[in-house]
């Protein structure tokens, strides 16, 4: 049986998964099973943020797992504790870390310190946390409950009691009341449609969580690890969040995710723990996955590429408003909001005909999360092939 037939056979289908199969790739290159060359436009969902195949996370890896690979979290473990280091001086702020798999479970340590903090910090119990509609969070009971998407909420309940979802930033605060214990908002709604919340609103917010000391968390996921140009969008907009959460993009394609907070104390032993967060493995090519966007970062080769890959999209813009209605986000976290669904899902199919993959947001939003490393070359190839598979239309 062929990949194909046996991912049919025995793997659950909860993915529409396209008719293609990567063998190898370098940097935003790929190759599928037939020899077909491609730019990758997608990182993996922005997670290949130093490209495929990077010769140093491999050396790093490979490095570490010649010594250990594991141990579990009942004893030290040096590259947990360095990329704790690394993570938390790149913020800025003065915080800890607890590292778990993935974007959700990042998520759901957020969400445990923050009704944690509400039992202990209050007279009423707090426990109610407010998002925002069109958020992504996860896809654990509880945080698909915090994904303000009520279509993502049709099965599964009964769900964890004390979500709420504002319609805008402007609405939170009439939904603030006794029992609230956080908001948590993503600076750029990723899956949502590329759509960057206002800075303005996002400090009023931060100003007003504090004057009530009610919790920020800002959910990083998609946009941390310098997707947005800096380490994280939090550095963008100029606030002091009390729980940030990361994953995607500092594992170098290792699955890792991160809370950070600087509420050290309301967590104890006991409280919360993974038996494989943080292990030697992840934290290994995290620590080097931040080594090397810190140099990328500060040698403004991420400034510079960043632009070029923003002038590509705007020219692809200006090239096709008969298709495209806005060019949308922040760094290399961007996109083009399309006239309409339909017309969004030709252009996804006919770019992996023209050896481009792209990325679908919210309705109607062509999404780009390209490899932070991406080149010049690639750069402009990819677009190349974007120009025809959308003049083919
Ligand atoms: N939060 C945000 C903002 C995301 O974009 C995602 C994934 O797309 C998640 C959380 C969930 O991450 P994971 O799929 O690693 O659980």
């Amino acid at each position: 049986m062929n990949t194909q037939e046996l991912d049919k056979k025995y793997v659950l289908p909860t993915y529409a998964r396209a008719d293609v199969e990567f063998v190898s790739g370098n940097n935003a290159r790929l190759v599928d099973s037939k020899g077909k060359n491609y730019i990758d436009f997608t990182a993996g969902i922005g997670v290949i943020s130093v490209g495929h195949a990077n010769k140093r996370v491999n050396a790093a890896i490979s490095s570490q797992i010649s010594n250990i690979t594991h141990i579990s979290n009942l004893y030290n473990i040096a590259p947990q504790a360095k990329a704790a280091q690394k993570l938390v001086e790149a913020s800025g702020y003065d915080m800890q870390c607890f590292f778990g798999n993935s974007g959700a479970e990042a998520n759901e340590g957020a969400i445990k310190i923050a009704r944690k903090f509400g039992e202990k910090d209050g007279e009423v119990k707090r426990y109610k946390i407010i998002t925002l509609n069109h958020s992504f969070h996860g896809r654990t009971i509880t945080t698909v409950k915090a994904t303000g998407q009520e279509s993502m909420h049709n099965y599964f309940g009964p769900f964890p009691d004390g979500f709420v979802y504002a319609e805008n930033m402007a609405q939170i605060e009439s939904l603030l009341d006794d029992h609230t214990c956080a908001v948590m908002i993503e600076l750029v709604q990723g899956e949502g449609g590329v759509a960057p919340q206002d800075k303005e609103e996002v400090k009023k917010l931060e100003k007003l969580l504090k004057s009530k000391n009610i919790l920020l968390i800002v959910d990083e996921v998609q946009t941390g690890g310098y997707r947005t140009g800096e380490f994280l969008a939090c550095g963008i907009y100029g606030i002091t969040p009390d729980i940030i959460t990361l994953a995607k993009g500092i594992g170098g394609g290792v699955p890792i995710g991160v809370v950070m907070t600087s509420l050290k104390d309301v967590l104890c032993a006991g409280d919360h723990g993974s038996t494989f967060g943080g292990n030697y493995l992840s934290t290994a090519a995290t620590c080097e996955v931040m080594d090397i966007l810190k140099e990328y970062k500060d040698s403004g080769e991420l400034e510079k590429n960043t632009l070029l890959f923003n002038q590509a999209v705007e020219s692809l813009y200006n090239n096709h408003k008969d298709i495209f209605t806005q060019k949308v986000g922040i760094g290399m976290m961007c996109g083009l909001r399309v006239k309409d669904a339909e017309t969004l899902g030709k252009i996804i199919t006919n770019a992996k005909e023209h050896g481009v993959m792209v990325l679908k947001a919210g309705r109607n939003t062509l999404r780009f999360l390209p490899p932070l490393t991406i080149t010049k070359e690639e750069i402009d190839e990819g677009f190349k092939s974007l120009e025809s598979a959308i003049s083919n239309i």
